[in-house]
This record gives structure tokens, C-alpha cells and sequence, in this order.
């Protein structure tokens, strides 16, 4: 366990019911951060039973740990200044970031002649200009407080190595480690540690969108699934999807004085891929 008692993390993309946001939250909740989930909706992917951002709150307090939600657009300056605002409204302080917001893997999905040019826009909007456009705002108020912070960029395996038709999502998760890795130098004076996690495939809301574009061939949506997991799963070494909670003890290692000399890194949470 990992003491972030009295520290205050605001974590984005943190609606989805399997989402790594989700376990990352409960995860730092536990560690005994007080926590802001943001989305750009209140409920990304709703089903029965699931509010998104208001079930995670609920979660975290139901065990005994405090939350609130803010929604926020990663790609809108004003809209992440008005949350870091209201962060420091309900909670006088910001400590730990955790850039995870990513666009929806959809469309963006085709060889690179079929790439439409919007498409390529929202894919780095999203995950890159996203990127910036937070830690800008709130590395300005980290230095305002003048205790130092914690920053984690949620990257990806894809960051590391191309893949056929995912060209702009490549493009962005490996724009994501340079930044990261930028970033670390400029605010390392402020004793503010900058690193990103590359977690390989992981079984998320997200799978059920890309397996429709992945394999378009004349099977149901649960054999594309099933098709798309077993494959997965042969190809990683370790020999096993990741789980959003595999992700979530990364971070939280990385949001935790354990990991005070780390910085500008990128930690792959791969089962061995990319080793
Ligand atoms: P999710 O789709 O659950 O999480 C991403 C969230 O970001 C969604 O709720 C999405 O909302 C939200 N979002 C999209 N656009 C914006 C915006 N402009 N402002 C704020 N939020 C926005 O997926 P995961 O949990 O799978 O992914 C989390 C992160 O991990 C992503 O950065 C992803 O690239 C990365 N990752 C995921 C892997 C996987 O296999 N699942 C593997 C490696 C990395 P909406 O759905 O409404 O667009």
C-alpha cells in the first residue's frame, strides 16, 4: 500500500465501467487520495445499473474514501481550467494527474490511404493535444502550490510499435512518451514527476467498438470479441490479457513517494510485450 493520504488526484476519461479511468480511481481512493473523475459525458457507455462518473463517486464513498465529478473536455483549455477551479473550490489542493481520456477507436481505424483527415484530428485532439492542454493547466497550479505533484500519462504499447491501420492512434500514444518525457525535464525543477504507463491490450469498453472495424467478417459481435481475446492472449508473453487493474497499481506506484527518483519513463504493462 502506498500512503497518498491528503493528496487530491483528478483523473480523466474515468466513466466507463471496465475502463482503466475506473480502476485507477477506486485504486488511488484506496491508497487514501481524495479523488476528481472527469469524462467528457457523465456516462460514456451506460447500460443498466452503470451512471459512469456518478457510479464511480458512489463506489469510492461507499468505501469510505472521497469523490467528486466534474466533466470536463480534455481538448477545451477553458473547459480543464474551469474543473482545476472547482478542484481547488472543493479541495484547496491538486496533486496527482492521470491523463487517460482517449478518443474513441472507431473509424480511425483503416490503412492509412483510407484515413480520413477528421479522423486523424480527433485521435490526436484527444490523446495528445489532450495531454497538453491538462498538464499545461495543471502544472501551473502544481507550481503554485510549490509541493510538488505527480503526472501520469496513460500511453500505450502502440506508442512503442506501429501496427497496420492504427496509424493515428501510433501516431498519438507515441507523441504521448516524448511529450512525457519533455515535460519531465521542464518541471523537474518543481519537483514535479512526469511519467507514462504503456499498458498492452486491455479488456475495456473500447474492445467492443474496435473489434467491429478489426474483423469485419460475417460473424456476431461476441464471436469477433472472443476472436479478437483469444488472439490477444496468445500473443502476450505473460500469456494473459491486461486488466484495468494491472494499469491501476502502475499508477499508483507512480503517483506515490515509492517513485520519488522516477521521471520522464514510460513503464510497459505489456505481460512481456515490447520486452
Ligand atoms: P475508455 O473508452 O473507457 O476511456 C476513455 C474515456 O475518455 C472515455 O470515457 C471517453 O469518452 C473519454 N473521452 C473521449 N474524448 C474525451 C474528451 N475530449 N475529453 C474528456 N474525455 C474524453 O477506454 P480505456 O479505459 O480502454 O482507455 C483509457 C486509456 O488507456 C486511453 O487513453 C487508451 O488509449 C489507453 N489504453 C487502452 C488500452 C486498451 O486496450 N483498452 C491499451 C493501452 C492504452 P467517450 O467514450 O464518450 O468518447
Amino acid at each position: 500500500m502506498y500512503d497518498l493520504d491528503n493528496k487530491v488526484a483528478i483523473i480523466t476519461g474515468a466513466g466507463g465501467k471496465s475502463g482503466i479511468g475506473r480502476s485507477v480511481a477506486t485504486r488511488l481512493a484506496k491508497e487514501g487520495s481524495k479523488i476528481i473523475v472527469t469524462d467528457i459525458v457523465e456516462n460514456p457507455y451506460p447500460e443498466e445499473g452503470w451512471n459512469g462518473l456518478s457510479s464511480v463517486v458512489e463506489e469510492i464513498v461507499a468505501n469510505g474514501g472521497e469523490a467528486v465529478q466534474i466533466l470536463s473536455d480534455v481538448t477545451d483549455f477553458s473547459s480543464i481550467n474551469n474543473l482545476i477551479k472547482e478542484a481547488i473550490k472543493k479541495f484547496g489542493r491538486v496533486d496527482i494527474l492521470v491523463n487517460n481520456a482517449g478518443a474513441t477507436a472507431d473509424k480511425d481505424r483503416v490503412p492509412i490511404f483510407d484515413l480520413d483527415e477528421n479522423e486523424w484530428d480527433k485521435v490526436i485532439d484527444v490523446n495528445l493535444k489532450g495531454v497538453f492542454l491538462f498538464t499545461k493547466a495543471f502544472s501551473k497550479q502544481l507550481i503554485l502550490q510549490n509541493q510538488g505533484g505527480k503526472i501520469i500519462n496513460i500511453s500505450s504499447i502502440a506508442g512503442k510499435k506501429g501496427s497496420a491501420t492504427f496509424g493515428a492512434y501510433n501516431a498519438s500514444k507515441a507523441g504521448v512518451i516524448r511529450l512525457t518525457e519533455s515535460i519531465a525535464l521542464d518541471l523537474a525543477k518543481y519537483n514535479i514527476n512526469v511519467n507514462s504507463v504503456c499498458p498492452s491490450w486491455v479488456d475495456t469498453e473500447r474492445v467492443d467498438v474496435y473489434v467491429e472495424h478489426l474483423y469485419q467478417d460475417n460473424i456476431s459481435h461476441k464471436e469477433k470479441r472472443d476472436l479478437h481475446l483469444s488472439n490477444i492472449e496468445s500473443s502476450v508473453p505473460l500469456g494473459r490479457y491486461a486488466s484495468s487493474d494491472d494499469v491501476a497499481k502502475a499508477v499508483a506506484f507512480l503517483s506515490s513517494e515509492e517513485s520519488s527518483f522516477i521521471t520522464g519513463a514510460s513503464l510497459n504493462v505489456s505481460g512481456g510485450i515490447i520486452a
